[in-house]
């Protein structure tokens, strides 16, 4: 193995040559954002390669999520999970709304259905879960809560590019979904996010809101943000495009790599995660057993003396943060399950042209 550091994730960058072109039209056109022709084309391109009808291209999730809360006029309190980036949370904050912490499902890592009916109170707009790791979250139950108590469902698919379920694209349930193109993520514009919504109505508003909202140059119908994707983005995003099935292949190879390496040692548990018929590896999870002979963070800082800087993906929780931690809702005796797989994961290195002597160190290393 080379001592050249690992990290988690490295982002996949298509090559230079192939993005230079798009660059040149650029200059040619002097046309840099609002909408121009590439985030045109990538808008078309994305909800085709995604399988979905209507996509709003923003500047980073975290616009995404704080314009989708607006545009479907949450507000009041919002059931959500702890077991999170924290930009779940803090679109709330930012938005004025108080956040609901519930428990997740200790198998599927996210939020638990069956908890959420005792967090609603008549406050309660909204319900925003995350599919966390690119898993699926039990998408009809919970869309049975919310018809039963009027709320909408916005869900923060951050990690669930290219996901899809037997009935196509997951980003089709729940009212709204909101990804994120950052460099951290499957498929990267550098920076970058998107909205994905069931109808032209919808997409409409989203796009007044993520401009100021204008709706033409002289009429301004809502206090809107500027959320817009500019070119640069736009154009590495169709660049990117053609590169996404490759790079997935890649990560399912590297995935089923480490469930062989790892696989038989005692106090290690990689989860076994509901998959949907199209999973998009984004993270490679495992979880520190109290019956493994080191602690997790004393794997955490055994992998680091090797260079290898995985993540305690999601630790500490969204709920233990100084802005949260005084809510009723964020009491650990509340978050039992969110409590201990935040104490025991370790997210391992998974990223196209990660080298298989890696794979393979890791392995030896938590065998030993
Ligand atoms: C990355 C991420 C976000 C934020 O997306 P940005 O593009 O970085 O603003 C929100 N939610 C989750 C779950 C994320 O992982």
């Amino acid at each position: 193995m080379s001592r050249d550091n690992v990290f988690v994730t490295r982002p996949y960058l298509p090559p230079l040559a192939e993005v230079l072109p798009y660059l040149e039209q650029i200059w040619q056109s002097h046309q840099l954002t609002n909408s121009g022709p590439f985030h045109q084309e990538f808008e078309v391109e994305l909800a085709r390669y995604l399988g979905v009808d209507h996509v709003s291209l923003f500047a980073n999730g975290t616009l995404a999520l704080l314009t989708a809360l607006q545009a479907e006029r949450v507000s009041g309190e919002v059931v959500t999970t702890p077991y999170s980036f924290v930009a779940t949370a803090h679109s709330l904050l930012w938005n004025g709304i108080k956040p609901v912490f519930v428990d997740v499902d200790p198998v599927t890592f996210n939020l638990d259905p069956s908890k959420i009916e005792a967090a609603i109170t008549p406050q309660t707009t909204a319900i925003l879960p995350v599919h966390v790791y690119g898993c699926p979250c039990d998408i009809n139950a919970i869309q049975t809560i919310a018809d039963t108590y009027g709320l909408k469902v916005i869900y923060d698919a951050a990690h669930a590019f290219a996901v899809e379920d037997d009935g196509g694209s997951i980003l089709r349930h729940g009212d709204l979904s909101i990804l994120s193109f950052h460099a951290t993520k499957v498929f990267t514009t550098f920076e970058g996010g998107a909205i994905v919504s069931p109808d032209a109505k919808t997409k409409r508003r989203i796009d007044f809101l993520k401009n100021f909202g204008f709706a033409d140059e002289l009429t301004v119908v809502a206090p809107g943000i500027n959320g817009k994707m500019n070119e640069i983005q736009s154009a590495i995003g169709l660049v990117q495009l053609k590169h996404v099935e490759s790079v997935l292949l890649e990560r399912a190879a590297i995935d089923a790599r480490y469930r062989t390496m790892l696989n038989g040692i005692e106090g290690i548990t990689i989860p076994v995660q509901p998959r949907s018929r199209r999973h998009n590896f984004s993270y490679f999870p495992i979880l520190v057993d109290s019956s493994y002979p080191v602690s997790r963070d004393g794997v955490f800082d055994l992998l680091r003396s090797h260079g290898i800087f995985a993540r305690r993906y999601f630790y500490p929780l969204i709920s233990e943060f100084p802005m949260y931690r005084a809510l009723p809702s964020a009491k650990a005796s509340n978050l039992s399950e969110a409590h201990r797989l935040a104490s025991r994961v370790i997210c391992l290195p998974i990223y196209p042209g990660l080298a298989d002597s890696v794979i393979h160190k890791i392995g030896e290393l938590l065998r030993a």
